[in-house]
Order: C-alpha cells, then structure tokens, then sequence
C-alpha cells in the first residue's frame, strides 16, 4: 500500500506528497471530508511516507515476465534495470513510502511504535472501560503525555485522531496545548466531516486538507476491488453519493429490503425497526434512505403526466420537507416510517428502492 492505493483523490494527494517533498510539515492538520471519502487512509499513508526510510528496491512490477525476478532482485546490492526486461522501477521516490522498510513493515501491521491512532476504541482499551461514543479528556491527557516523548524508530511521531468530531469540549482544550507548542518531530491529524463539531482554536491552528466526494466510478472501481460483482459495484457507487461509506449503507438496506416479504402490511414498521440504536448512525442512515426515497420519486415525478404529475408534485415536495426535517433533532424511525407510508400511498414501494438505475 502507498498513495497509488488510494482511488478518486487525486488533487489532494498530490498535496500532501508536495508537503512532504518541501519538507514543511505543518504539525497540525485536519483532513476533512464527509465519510468514506478515504480521510482516515490518506491519513495513515501520509503518516506511513513521512517516517519511511525508502529502502532502496526494485518495486513490484505488474508485467508477468519480471513479477517473478523481483523477489530475487530486492537482495541485490545494486539494482540495475535490465535491458532486456523494461518496466523493473528502482524506488526513488521520496514523497511516498517505499513499503518494505521495517517502518513501512510496521506501520502496514498497525504496530509502528511513532504511528498512533487515536479513536473511541483505542481509548476503550486505553482506559479499560466499554467503548463510548466521545473521546475524553484522559485520552488526550496521554496523547499529550506521549507527545512529549521522542520518536522511538522514525523521524516523526505522529498521532492520527480518527473520527475528531468525537472529541469533547475539553479534550479540545487538552488538545490544543500540543498543536500550540508541539515538541520537535510531532504531529497530529485530525480526521473529520463535521467542521463545525471543532473548536475555533483548533481550526485556526491547523493545515486543513479537504476530501471532495469520490468520483462515481472511483467508487465503483473500489467495490469492485472490495469484491462487489461488477453490476452491484455499478449500482452501488450510483447511490453512495460519492462516500464509500454510503455506498456500503446503501448495500445493507438494499439487503435489508430484499429478505422483507413484498405482501407484509407491516413491512415498514419493520423495516424501521432495525434503524441502529446510536442516535447519529441511525440518523445517517435515515438521509441516505431518504435520499433514494427523494431520487426515486423524481425519476417517477420526471416521467409523470396529468393528474399523476400533480400527486407525485405534491409528495416530491413533501419528501424534501423530510428530508430537511432529518438534520433536525427528531424522531428518525418515525421519520422514515412517514416517507415510507406517504411514497407507498402515491404508489412508490419500499421494494422500488432495490431497483436501482431508473
Ligand atoms: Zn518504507
């Protein structure tokens, strides 16, 4: 894995491998971008290339001829190209890992000793208690605590704060005394998609990186590299709205909608049912079923004519009165149970979101 791993971010990678072949690494960054845009990767590949120490190796080349040469090839003292067999690349490029030095080794295996991240089950096995939804305050306490601490292995100590909106008010506090006066040779990223869930402090102190949403066939490249079949990749990427994330959500309700019996009169009160219990997830899954609920009623609404147009005017209307209404502190099961209720009355089914590309 290096940069090249990462599909669709094109602009911003080469940003972040510009900081890197400038050498000012600013010791506070925020990587921000709504969820499943590759934030949280990018982070760790960023992370990965500022402590390598790019080993000298005749990277892995994708032609058959030489794929086998090149296991022997890394032992050897000075790699030269042969002439006879183009494509074996020497790794010189400094702006991203090398990906076989015992850095890369160990920040691949997640147990580089300067490569920390910091998210809510770090901190449950930190602090020995049930995972929770907010990072805390003692957290930070020892983030600070090991910030003070030189690197063990590499040039730079690096703490990823994963998922940062998770933060509380005082641990933003905590926090802010190291990204004031970090010590030599540390830095943080804070990965987040809510701007606005970071104190004002923390915004103005850091380099922020946006991720913009995943071109569509990026996203469909990815699932399909994930396993996906290539028409469920094609469908999927069309509903994640250029998140990974969603896209993977949208494959679970579509799932979900599958093993629900078409006839049940209950099917809706089910189906809402198994909204998840956090309050933030099952609102997340609400927008993006909201969202193909808002999608299909405009095709429908689209292709409509006479008194049939009016009715489906109405309920578009009504659907984007929900939707805003989502954002809102409300109740989120109740919410979907009312779109649900209202579409299926104007004929639009809850098994008509599985068709997806209509
Ligand atoms: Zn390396």
């Amino acid at each position: 894995m290096s940069f090249s791993s990462i599909i669709g971010q094109d602009k911003t990678i080469k940003r972040l491998r510009a900081l890197i072949e400038t050498g000012r690494i600013p010791p506070a960054m925020i990587f921000h971008g709504a969820p499943g845009t590759g934030k949280f990767l990018a982070a760790l590949e960023f992370a990965k290339a500022l402590d390598c120490s790019h080993t000298e190796h005749q990277e892995k080349v994708y032609a058959p001829a030489a794929a086998e040469d090149d296991l022997f090839a890394a032992a050897a003292p000075a790699p030269e190209p042969a002439p006879e067999r183009a494509p074996a690349k020497v790794h010189t490029d400094l702006s991203d890992s090398c990906g076989v030095c015992i850095s890369c080794l160990q920040a691949a295996s997640g147990a580089h000793p300067d490569i920390r991240v910091v998210d809510t089950e770090f901190q449950a096995a930190l602090l020995d208690e049930t995972e929770s939804a907010n990072l805390k305050i003692d957290t930070i306490r020892e983030l600070s605590r090991w910030a003070q601490q030189k690197p063990m292995l590499s040039p730079w100590k690096i703490f990823i704060v994963r998922d940062a909106e998770a933060l509380m008010p005082q641990a933003q506090n905590a926090l802010l005394k190291t990204l004031e006066e970090p010590p030599p040779g540390t830095m943080v990223i804070l990965t987040v998609s809510r701007k606005t869930s970071l104190l004002s402090t923390i915004l103005s102190r850091s380099c922020i990186i946006e991720f913009g949403p995943l071109p569509r066939e990026a996203l469909r490249t990815i699932l399909e590299a994930q396993g996906a079949e290539p028409g469920e990749a094609a469908a999927l990427a069309a509903l994640g709205g250029g998140s990974l994330e969603k896209a993977g959500e949208a494959g679970a309700f579509l799932k979900r909608i599958s093993a629900l019996r078409p006839g049940d009169s209950s099917r809706i009160f089910k189906f809402s049912a198994g909204l998840p219990r956090d309050s933030h997830k099952a609102r997340e899954e609400v927008k993006t079923l909201l969202d193909l609920l808002l999608a299909k009623v405009r095709a429908a609404w689209r292709a409509a004519e006479g008194p049939a147009k009016n009715r489906l005017t109405a309920l578009l209307k009504r659907s984007l009165d929900l939707r805003r209404m989502a954002d809102r502190n409300v109740s989120y099961a109740l919410l979907l149970e009312t779109a649900l209720l209202e579409s299926e009355r104007a004929g639009i089914k809850l098994e008509d979101l599985t068709r997806t590309g209509q």
